[in-house]
């Protein structure tokens, strides 16, 4: 009885689960700082800590409005099979199919995207260096959302497979892992995206068509597994929770090829590519010379609120997304 209510206790403790997870949403804003342009990195290099630290508000916002859970995924196989023609990309023709409230259970990453990005666009317009920071910080996480096979997928948690936990395991636990000694993350330019819409639906399809391997490649691993060999008591930021083992961990990122540095490094590539055609689109703005350069007493406490939300506040909405 004691030792069911010590594993109880642990389970509780890593209970709180997010998309990519904090740690590897801090590692894509961050890294896609780098292959930003010059007149770019004037803005964002100084402000990488900002950039990096908020991409999580997103999922902090979660424990404060429901609105927010549908923005950052989409169960697109709902729609059908691949390539899921039943769906029409166009969000006005979607609802009006559908009905808005099936879009939204079902999830409305790519579409939001869209939005983000024509804020973000209208913020280089403004000049305004206040909303461009926590815009291109929270578009970041959207789109590296969008990467997620989990989020393209009905079956996000491994629910419907007995497979529950893997969706922590796929963006948290394998990047925590591996990312900082195995992973690569230098990759070159942003590139313009001269069809935003377009550009996201391919990505997201991307993530549909591999989230079958992602539950696949799992349970067949398990079958090698014994519980005690596929869960251990290990570190997790200093703290022993129960976790899938280094050793289950290693072998399937193996047995997927790498699929979690590769969507990362995707993940990275089209972060940097939106905050660059955003720029682009607005007429290349001199950033050395901005208005509304300090956050305001407003934004501020918005910060502090989300943060005191997520402390404090139920998750509204699905849990694991
Ligand atoms: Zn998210």
């Amino acid at each position: 009885m004691r030792r069911i209510a010590f594993i109880g206790l642990f389970l509780l403790l890593s209970i709180k689960s997010f998309c990519w997870g904090f740690y590897a949403h801090q590692r894509i804003n961050y890294f896609a700082v780098f292959l930003l342009p010059p007149e770019m990195m004037v803005l964002y290099k100084p402000n990488i800590q900002f950039l990096s630290d908020h991409s999580v508000d997103p999922d902090k916002r979660r424990y404060a409005i429901a609105a927010e859970a549908p923005r950052h995924y989409i169960d697109i196989d709902n729609y059908g099979a691949y390539p899921y023609t039943a769906l029409p990309r166009k969000w006005e023709d979607a609802i009006q199919k559908f009905s808005e409230d099936t879009i939204q259970a079902n999830g409305i990453v790519p579409w939001w995207i869209a939005i983000m990005q024509q804020r973000l666009t209208n913020a280089f317009k403004e000049k305004n260096q206040a909303k461009i920071l926590k815009l291109s910080a929270e578009i970041g996480h959207y789109i590296a959302d969008a990467h997620v096979p989990l989020h393209a997928s009905s079956n996000h948690d491994g629910q419907n497979t007995n497979q529950r936990g893997i969706h922590g395991f796929w963006e948290s636990r394998i990047p925590e892992l591996l990312a900082e000694n195995e992973f690569d993350f230098m990759i070159g330019k942003a590139a313009y995206v001269a069809d935003i819409p377009k550009y996201t639906w391919s990505r997201v399809l991307e993530s549909g068509a591999a989230a079958d391997t992602v539950l696949r490649d799992e349970a067949a691993l398990t079958n090698l597994f014994p519980t005690d060999r596929k869960y251990a008591f290990e570190e997790r930021s200093g703290k022993l929770v129960r976790q899938y083992s280094t050793e289950f961990t290693t072998a399937y990122n193996k047995v997927i090829n790498n699929m979690v540095e590769r969507r990362m490094r995707q993940a990275i590539a089209s972060v940097a590519g939106y905050w660059y055609t955003a720029w682009i689109n607005a007429g290349q703005p001199d950033l050395k010379n901005l208005n509304n350069t300090a956050f305001t007493e407003e934004d501020l406490k918005e910060f502090e609120k989300l943060n005191a939300d997520w402390k404090n506040t139920a998750l509204k909405g699905r849990v694991h997304e």
